[in-house]
């Protein structure tokens, strides 16, 4: 396994913008995308894009205010046919990508030419009340773009979003800029806003992808905004979480009608299931399927 540079990897760092109404994210990850990708023989254009979508859902996560997880999906007619990275309020993760081709060149890497036309769905699931869902055409060339006009349209929010992985290194690492929903939404009120956003765009444009993967979290910070006046919230750690059980297989298995268990029993001794997103393979046998089975009525 690569060895990464950052002292603390894994990482979501949160910060205010003291004198300009606007907030800031900073997240670096290395063992949580490399949990993800490892195993799955993910061509080259696959893992870029599910370690920008596992940095994107990191951003994304961070502004729940409850207890819940966000979901982000890709899909589209290109030969990536489906992408999803999923979160919770914990920072715990979890990512996967379907093909609809059997071979895919490397040379296949820009958005476009992974997902083809295609949508981004934003799935908020609160633990306790409604779920909420947001659906937006992938119609800008990059993730990042794609997601900020999401803020756009959803939420009226001015949102900036930067992505970067590193394929060698296996690294994946993103930022976000957003303004705060502003107060007394005055024309001059407006203008600053416009001009802070402005500012902070540029700053953050001038991170290099040597240093969001070098640095610590603070020195990077320190590096871009050193001129503002930033207030940092304790870091939240991220960790690579499936969710997967024996227990949630079962209840799958449970949907199955009686007669269908017996007949996939009597055939192969046993039902195995495979957890699409960490491989892990359950097997189940006829006692484990016992309360299933026994319902059978004839
Ligand atoms: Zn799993």
């Amino acid at each position: 396994m690569p060895q990464a540079d950052m002292t603390n990897t894994d990482e979501l760092n949160r910060y205010l913008f003291d004198n300009m109404h606007a907030r800031g994210e900073l997240v670096q990850l290395s063992n949580s995308y490399q949990a993800i990708i490892n195993n799955h023989n993910y061509p080259l254009g696959v893992r870029l894009l599910l370690g920008e979508l596992l940095a994107a859902t990191c951003l994304l996560t961070a502004t729940l205010k409850f207890e819940g997880e966000i979901t982000v999906q890709l899909q589209g007619d290109g030969p990536v046919s489906y992408m999803s990275v999923n979160g919770n309020n914990n920072q715990q993760m979890r990512g996967i990508a379907r093909l609809a081709v059997a071979d895919m060149s490397n040379e296949v890497t820009t958005l476009h030419d992974l997902i083809g036309k295609g949508t981004m769905v934003i799935t908020i699931r609160p633990t306790q009340g409604e779920a909420y869902q947001g659906v937006v055409a992938l119609e800008h060339a990059t993730l990042a773009d794609c997601l900020a006009h999401y803020f756009e349209v959803s939420e009226q929010i001015p949102t900036k979003i930067w992505l970067f992985i590193d394929d060698d290194k296996q690294q994946a690492a993103g930022s976000l800029v957003q303004l705060l929903p502003d107060g007394d939404g005055s024309s001059e009120n407006k203008d600053k806003q416009e001009s802070d956003f402005e500012h902070l765009t540029q700053l953050t444009n001038t991170i290099k992808a040597d240093e969001i993967f070098t640095l610590e979290a603070q020195a990077l910070l320190y590096r871009l905004y050193h001129q503002e006046k930033v207030s940092l919230f304790e870091p939240q750690a991220i960790s690579y979480q499936c969710g997967c059980s024996s227990d949630k297989c079962l209840a799958a298995i449970s949907q199955i009608k009686p007669d269908e268990i017996s007949a996939i029993l009597t055939e192969h001794g046993k039902i195995s299931m495979t957890c699409e997103y960490c491989l892990t393979c359950y097997d189940f046998f006829a006692d484990d399927l016992k309360s299933f089975t026994s319902k059978q009525t004839h």
